[in-house]
């Protein structure tokens, strides 16, 4: 008899955007000719930056011509590409990564989901409140966790984010093996000081745990104060995992790239105790479940890198966080509680209601999609998140109908 694997029992009803989907699909039907303004779901809106557009017709036409075609690359990624990103995203802010040290792939969803393989079942997981929710559904399937009361799985250990901690936890008393960190933050738009990640570097090399720190909206810093990369901080190599991606930095959100950086010095340990580097298991795991990114993709991040490229995405994110900070003030105006919108795109508003309840009435009496932070964790009871993912005369046109609609 085949079984079904019994954990997928355990997840919570709804995926937080199909349950957003479906009420705005059904809002939508009372009335089709409403125009709906969508800062919910955090993907992109603007075109690929030119230098990326041109590698990318360049590499579709080598393989037009049968000496320069190719066919599977690396699993691991073109060398161009994880030199550049070695050298420009590490070792020019003093992170001393390889290039053998990064793994191409199609997506740090995919990567942040698929980590968890490489660890024990009985592992003690530490899960920031809110977040997002790939890091808790992932380990819910693997078996990890017991079920969910309340919003919560038994068996997790959760770090609550909240304004009085500045949505940044500090390490937990007891002691945890893995711990899922993601600075600037997706829902929070929080961003962590290099004191803060020193200090959970400091508790995991202490505790001999591991921090999955992702970094997808990496590109939105621009307080020269902030650490980009979890490796700026001493001893991270040994006890970090980092996860970029392409998506956010430069549009890629329908193209697809991204990577995972294991430095090799990096461990865990067997049941009896003895120190294993991670890279090897990940590499066995990547090669063998992966078979590479395609080769125009690989080219047009590589293109990221190149001056125009750099200049281009600067003005892309320039952009969204230009958004970002019209939203942040005009929900301020309105009188709200508002967190994250500067180095990040996302901005994390305090409802006064439930986030549902809230939800629902930017839906219907300003035709405005965001996300409830309910559907974060337990934490983000409360609260909206804002997404500046859009075009400016649309995100202008929403706070518009928010300064209409009497909030
Ligand atoms: N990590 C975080 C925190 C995200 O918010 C997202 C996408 O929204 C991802 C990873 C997924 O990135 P990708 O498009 O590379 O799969």
């Amino acid at each position: 008899m085949i079984r079904i694997n019994e954990n997928f029992d355990k997840l919570q009803a709804s995926y937080l955007f199909s349950e957003i989907a479906r009420r705005v699909r059904e809002y939508q039907a009372t009335g089709p000719a409403r125009s709906i303004i969508r800062l919910g779901i955090g993907d992109v809106t603007e075109p690929l930056p030119p230098a990326c557009i041109a590698a990318l017709h360049r590499a579709v036409d080598e393989l037009a011509v049968s000496s320069s075609f190719r066919g599977y690359g690396p699993e691991q990624g073109y060398d161009f590409l994880r030199e550049a990103i070695a050298r420009a995203d590490f070792q020019a802010r003093g992170a001393a990564i390889d290039a053998d040290e990064i793994f191409v792939s199609d997506g740090a969803k995919c990567d942040t989901a698929n980590i968890q393989e490489l660890f024990d079942r009985r592992i003690k997981i530490a899960i920031p409140d809110p977040v997002y929710p790939v890091y808790v559904d992932t380990n819910v399937m693997a078996g990890r966790t017991g079920s969910a009361r309340g919003g919560r799985y038994s068996g997790l250990v959760y770090l609550p984010c909240t304004a009085r901690n500045g949505f940044v936890p500090s390490p937990p008393r007891r002691a945890v093996d893995l711990i899922y960190l993601c600075y600037p933050n997706n829902p929070t738009g929080a961003t962590a000081t290099r004191e803060q990640l020193q200090a959970w570097v400091d508790y995991a090399r202490t505790n001999r745990a591991l921090i999955l720190f992702d970094a997808a909206y990496e590109a939105f810093i621009r307080d020269p104060a902030l650490p980009h990369s979890i490796y700026e901080v001493d001893g991270a190599q040994e006890v970090a995992i980092e996860f970029r991606s392409f998506s956010k930095t430069a549009g890629f959100t329908g193209t697809r790239c991204a990577f995972t950086v294991v430095p090799k010095r990096c461990l865990a340990y067997t049941a009896a105790g003895a120190a294993r580097p991670l890279h090897p298991l990940w590499n066995r795991r990547h090669t063998t479940k992966f078979n590479g990114v395609s080769y125009p993709v690989q080219r047009a991040a590589e293109a990221v890198y190149s001056d125009e490229g750099q200049a281009q995405i600067r003005a892309l994110n320039d952009g969204y966080l230009g958004n970002a900070a019209v939203i942040r003030q005009t929900m301020r105006q309105l009188g709200f509680k508002v967190a994250g919108g500067e180095n990040s795109p996302y901005i994390w508003v305090r409802t006064g209601c439930d986030s549902w309840s809230f939800f629902d009435r930017l839906l219907k009496e300003a035709q405005i999609v965001t996300t409830p932070g309910a559907g974060f964790g337990r934490c983000g009871e409360g609260y909206i998140r804002i997404s500046a993912f859009n075009r400016r005369d649309t995100v202008e046109e929403a706070m518009e109908r928010l300064r209409r609609i009497a909030l």
